[in-house]
């Protein structure tokens, strides 16, 4: 073990609250990938703007036709070592909560409890109604869309992928959840973010601003890495393997 993964062990074995901030580079090794990739599968089936998704039933069509191309290149994606690294610190007491850019769901999938993971930019796994907020499942709009008819809610509002799409509002209470996480860590790491899209970019130097020691961990170099008591330029699933526990 070099230099850096002791410190990380060391920082870990003395944090009471960790706070893990996660992006889509803890989910590459599940094979989903980033956004950023040069070949990434999220710029051939981009997300449809919220005004967009808005402004008619043919774009509408097109969004989810655009999400249900991209859920069947990964379904059955299952955790990861990093997914698993948080689950133990979950189960030993030690995690707070994880604030994550994901909508992927892996994270309650390896075993953290819901109450537990802070979804910025929402879930894709079910679908709500713009208007009274009621939740939808998956497998109820799929034959609407195999038949080109965008599904609406039966109080006749427009029925979305439970995700934040670009332009659409951040979740007020997901956003005011992290910052009381961001208060409340002693340890706060940074995880497979490109740490520039914002506001949730700003949660990293919020938590070391609050007192938190705070990790990067990722491959390439981010714009906060200034800012980080310690950053692990590597593999998240090598960093994070020896967490893995039971
Ligand atoms: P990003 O694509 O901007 O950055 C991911 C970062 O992770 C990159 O810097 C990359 O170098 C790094 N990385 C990738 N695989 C890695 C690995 N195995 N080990 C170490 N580092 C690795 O992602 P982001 O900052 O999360 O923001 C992009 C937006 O796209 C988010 O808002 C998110 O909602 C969405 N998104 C989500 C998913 C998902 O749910 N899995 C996937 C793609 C995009």
């Amino acid at each position: 073990m070099n230099g850096t993964s002791l410190q990380l062990m060391e920082l870990v074995s003395s944090a009471r609250n960790i706070v893990a901030f996660t992006g889509a580079g803890i989910s590459t090794e599940c094979g989903i990938p980033d956004f950023r990739s040069p070949d990434s599968a999220w710029k051939r089936h981009a997300p449809i703007p919220f005004a967009e998704f808005l402004a008619s039933e043919e774009q509408r069509i097109e969004a989810w036709t655009r999400k249900f191309a991209m859920d069947d290149l990964y379904a059955g994606a299952q955790p990861g070592r990093g997914h698993h690294a948080l689950a133990s610190w979950a189960r030993s007491g030690k995690l707070l909560s994880i604030i994550t850019q994901n909508i992927d769901g892996l994270h309650q999938a390896s075993g953290v409890p819901a109450d537990k993971v802070i979804e910025l930019h929402g879930n894709g796994t079910y679908a709500t109604c713009l208007s009274c907020s009621a939740r939808h499942e998956l497998s109820a709009v799929r034959p609407l869309i195999e038949n080109k008819c965008a599904p609406v809610c039966d109080c006749g509002g427009l029925v979305k992928s439970a995700t934040i799409s670009f332009g659409q509002s951040m979740p007020k209470d997901a956003l005011l959840r992290a910052q009381d996480a961001c208060r409340k860590a002693d340890l706060f790491l940074a995880i497979g973010s490109s740490l520039v899209v914002y506001p949730a970019a700003a949660f990293p130097v919020f938590a070391k601003e609050c007192g938190a020691e705070l990790v990067i961990i990722n491959r390439e170099p981010t714009p906060l890495d200034s800012h980080a008591d310690l950053c692990l330029r590597g593999d998240i699933g090598d960093i994070l393997a020896p967490f893995c526990t039971g």
